[in-house]
């Protein structure tokens, strides 16, 4: 069977070039990275030479680049880390409703050590309000996090205001980028970010590896303690291999990235419109115009998404429901319940995310199939049916 991949936004194909690019690193070039002989002077050489190439995707300088096991760990370092060298008595983070868990429960895990968190709303666009941000700000703020793209409706949010606003109450600033890096432009000069988490395997690099950006002067206490690794912020022997394959895929984002940001926005465009055009009620959720060019949402009222996946999986095609299965219940998404869902309607809800490998051909198909399979779960959804009815007075009553 064909099989088509749109959950892109959960992880990415390795690329070919970045494939070839971490195979010598392997078996060959397999040195520790602070060797002195030939092998660590290879792996060390690799490993700048990745440094460089992710710092240039961000317009960062290289010594600003350190790099981690991936977003989570990024995200982990950059939050306890700035709070954790906060020197206040009282100390207090601002962050967003809508945030990755690798954010928000971080700041949870904050919350348990007395540090006060304050988690801004966001209306039905999924958009932060920069005054929300600005009010929020207390005399001890330690810390403002706030997401670039989001990764369940692509949403992107107004970093170049938050950044204004950080910088002149002089509270570090960071985000988590692992969704917007590679796809659109990330300046951290333009978006005035501290701090900036990214991952390898969300842009057609390896899972496992990833790196955040620490603006010269930002003072961060480390997670980990061991070696002098990554300028004493992050110990242990280099994932050699891995820092490889996250350069080469930067590179790759860099050098494509307007054209495939415009190419996949049109198959986006045309699956979405495809879907809207065949399927009644369907809705797109958050702002259609501020996002990314990769992701789309759309809720199908009366059916079950887990239903939706598993029957689309079973014809070939991946994709992902807002709902989060966590401990065996089926919990409504934290991100569609923000921007206005009810609990049913965040768990009616698909993503669908795509990615450098999807062509045209890709999007005929899941057109050719989403309407049957959308058809057939409202077919067998009571809800459906007392919808159907109540819209025709002639049938009302009757059971059908
Ligand atoms: C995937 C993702 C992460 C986690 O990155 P990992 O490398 O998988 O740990 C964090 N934030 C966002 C927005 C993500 O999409």
């Amino acid at each position: 069977m064909r099989r088509i991949y749109f959950d892109n936004n959960a992880t990415t194909s390795v690329a070919p070039e970045v494939f070839e690019a971490m195979r010598p690193y392997f078996v060959e070039q397999y040195g520790n990275a602070s060797s002195i002989h030939w092998f660590g002077q290879q792996a060390r050489a690799a490993v700048e030479a990745a440094r460089e190439q992710v710092a240039r995707l961000l317009n960062a300088r290289s010594n600003e680049i350190i790099f981690t096991s991936g977003g989570t760990e990024s995200d982990n370092t950059a939050i306890f880390g700035v709070v954790g060298a906060a020197r206040s008595e009282t100390k207090h983070v601002v962050t967003a409703a809508i945030e990755h868990h690798a954010v928000l429960h971080t700041c949870k895990a904050l919350e348990k050590r007395g540090v006060n968190v304050t988690y801004v709303r966001v209306g039905s666009s999924g958009v932060v309000d920069p005054t929300d941000i600005q009010r929020a700000i207390r005399p001890d703020t330690v810390l403002i996090t706030v997401m670039h793209a989001n990764n369940e409706i692509g949403a992107v949010q107004p970093l170049e205001e938050i950044g204004c606003i950080a910088r002149e109450a002089g509270i570090p600033f960071h985000t988590d980028a692992v969704q917007s890096v590679g796809k659109i432009p990330v300046d951290v000069e333009r978006l005035g970010v501290d701090l900036l988490s990214l991952s390898a395997h969300k842009i057609n690099g390896p899972k496992g590896a990833g790196a955040f950006y620490l603006r010269r002067g930002t003072v961060l206490r480390p997670l980990l303690y061991g070696g002098h690794h990554e300028r004493d912020r992050r110990p242990g022997t280099e994932n050699v291999s891995g820092i490889v394959g996250l350069g080469k895929a930067a590179e790759l984002a860099r050098s494509q990235l307007a054209e495939e940001a415009e190419r996949v926005a049109r198959l986006r465009d045309q699956l979405e419109a495809g879907i809207l055009d065949r399927v009644p009620l369907a809705t797109v959720t958050g702002d259609r115009a501020r996002r990314l060019p990769t992701t789309t949402n759309i809720r199908f009222d009366y059916i079950e998404g887990e239903a939706f996946v598993i029957a689309m999986d079973l014809r070939g095609i991946a994709c992902s429901t807002g709902a989060a299965c966590s401990s065996g219940a089926v919990e409504p998404s934290h991100v569609l319940t923000a921007v206005g869902l009810t609990p049913a309607q965040a768990r009616a809800s698909i993503r669908f995310s795509l990615g450098r490998f999807n062509t045209a051909d890709d999007v005929e198909e899941a057109l050719r199939i989403i309407p049957a399979v959308v058809e057939q779960l409202r077919a067998i959804s009571p809800h459906y049916k007392e919808q159907v009815v109540a819209r025709q007075p002639s049938t009302a009553g009757k059971s059908i």
